[in-house]
């Protein structure tokens, strides 16, 4: 099966001919190629969405009126929904998750696009006090035609947060998939069309970051960035939208911990735990990558969790377990590296996971892990792994806890476990983080709720309402009437 972009509600063959090959990441074999974009093909992809933006607004998508546009984006919902089981199959096969992930995936999708439907005609300016004899208003207006770079992990999840939200704001969209997980992404532009969008209005270039990717990020006719991926790529981007003033929202990892006290409810605290950081095989931006214990549950919160590290497994999509294969070859030797790594320091491991017998040898397999005792100043504490790898380390005092979660260059989510209702709330005004979550974790959950870093972590939010906001412009109109 070869796959072609898809431009202006149309499949289209790569300008230069060139593909690249999809891997199965169960087995490591190639069952399937994209199509290798470059910047020609980014230049007719973001013709088609200036086409689909007219030059004042008067093209066929933004001329639409916001309940009209609404309406199509329910659509676009209900579209996707029918093609939920098929979209989850062809990601699972793409990237490895579990099925039953990519199940939850897709209708988290669809809970996006419903949610960012229901935005567009609630979406308004305000009158403001001024100069007698004045009346002033804001309106906000679309930015244009948005670029979306779009990570492995998360696929169709990144495509609702920020190709919604866009869409919903009045923009023509231009998306460059990760080269290993773009089919639930082409699947998405097909079904776009089908639902009744115009073209243009999605369009996706497959292909390398540094092909594809770098070509959209400076491509002059881009109006805003949204990138989802690695620091140092995130960097690249902002440099070249900062030559053109292309402003970006960049999300970028983590390494985000989760503190837990003498006084916690282990019992609600520990499943909560185990399964944000083995969710999705631990390739998830907001995963709990560091454990802070207080000293008096320390041991029993290891022994307990070491049962349940123990007992992980995993194995193909198909058998869903409670993991995946990890993405892609570069990724298994990176983290594979990592636990090695961290071995040969010392660094005691205090549970291991297993890989299941029927899981092929060739397959990008890795058992999770539980470190224990874990120095705060080791690699391991301080950067993201992305695996299912957990590093535990106990504390003492409430400061302690505080200076060791905020201890990293990053800051995307944390989470508290205390009866102390007051310590929860105080935490979570001292933790430097763009969510915190007392008693509970949210890693990627929450279509509602703002999502975002500080520090290495990025900038700017998506999700929730907040999201369309920066998919805007808002203009200041002054009449002077007398
Ligand atoms: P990456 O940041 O290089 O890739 C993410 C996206 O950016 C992909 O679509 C890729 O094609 C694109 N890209 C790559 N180079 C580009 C460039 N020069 N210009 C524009 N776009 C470009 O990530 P990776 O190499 O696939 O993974 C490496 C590490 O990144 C992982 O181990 C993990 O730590 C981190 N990561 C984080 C997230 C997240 O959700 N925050 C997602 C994926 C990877």
């Amino acid at each position: 099966m070869e796959y072609r972009h898809y431009i202006g509600n149309t499949p289209v063959m790569p300008e230069t001919g060139a593909t690249l090959d999809v891997i199965d990441p169960s087995t490591g074999e190639a069952f399937a190629a994209i199509a290798r974009g470059d910047a020609h093909d980014i230049e007719r992809a973001v013709a088609a969405a200036q086409y689909a933006m007219g030059d004042a607004l008067d093209g066929p998508w933004s001329r639409l009126s916001p309940v009209e546009r609404s309406d199509l984006l329910f659509a676009y919902a209900d579209a996707v929904a029918r093609h939920a089981d098929e979209l989850a199959q062809l990601e699972a096969r793409d990237t490895g998750k579990a099925r039953k992930t990519a199940r939850s995936d897709a209708a988290v999708l669809v809970r996006y696009l419903r949610y960012y439907a229901g935005c567009v005609d609630k979406l308004h300016g305000e009158t403001l006090p001024y100069t007698t004899g004045f009346t002033v208003l804001t309106v906000r207006e679309p930015i244009g035609v948005t670029g979306h770079i779009i990570p492995w992990n998360y696929p169709m999840q990144i495509f609702g947060r920020s190709v919604g939200a866009s869409l919903a704001a009045g923009n023509a969209c231009v998306v460059k998939p990760a080269e290993d997980a773009s089919l639930s992404i082409l699947r998405l532009a097909e079904i776009a069309a089908e639902a009744g969008l115009p073209a243009g209005a999605v369009n996706v270039v497959t292909g390398l970051g540094s092909e594809a990717g770098a070509a959209l990020s400076a491509h002059p006719g881009i109006r805003h960035i949204s990138f989802t991926g690695s620091t140092v790529t995130g960097a690249l981007v902002a440099q070249a939208a900062a030559a053109r003033h292309c402003p970006v929202v960049l999300e970028l990892g983590g390494k985000s911990p989760q503190l837990v006290f003498d006084d916690a409810d282990l019992d609600a605290a520990l499943p909560v735990i185990l399964n944000a950081i083995v969710q999705n095989a631990g390739q998830t931006c907001s995963a709990g990558s560091r454990l802070l214990v207080q000293r008096g549950v320390y041991e029993q919160v290891i022994e307990r969790l070491s049962e349940r590290f123990s007992a992980m497994r995993a194995g193909p999509p198909s058998m869903d377990l409670d993991m995946g294969p990890l993405v892609n070859a570069k990724q298994h030797a990176r983290v594979r590296a990592f636990v090695e790594a961290a071995e040969a320091e010392g660094i005691r491991v205090a549970a291991r996971g297993r890989i299941a017998a029927e899981a092929s040898h060739d397959g990008f397999y890795q058992p999770a892990v539980l470190f224990r005792d874990v120095p705060p100043d080791s690699r391991l504490a301080q950067e993201e792994v992305f695996g299912p790898v957990l590093a535990a380390m106990p504390f003492d005092t409430e400061a302690d806890a505080v200076r060791l979660a905020n201890g990293t260059e990053y800051g995307l989510v944390a989470g508290v476990w205390t009866q102390d209702a007051s310590r929860g709330l105080r935490l979570a005004r001292k933790l430097q983080a763009g969510q915190v979550f007392i008693n509970n974790y949210g890693a990627g959950g929450g279509v509602e709720l703002p999502f975002g870093g500080v520090k290495s972590s990025g900038h700017g939010r998506e999700k929730g309402f907040e999201a369309l906001f920066g998919f805007t412009n808002l203009k200041t109109v002054a009449i002077r009437h007398g």
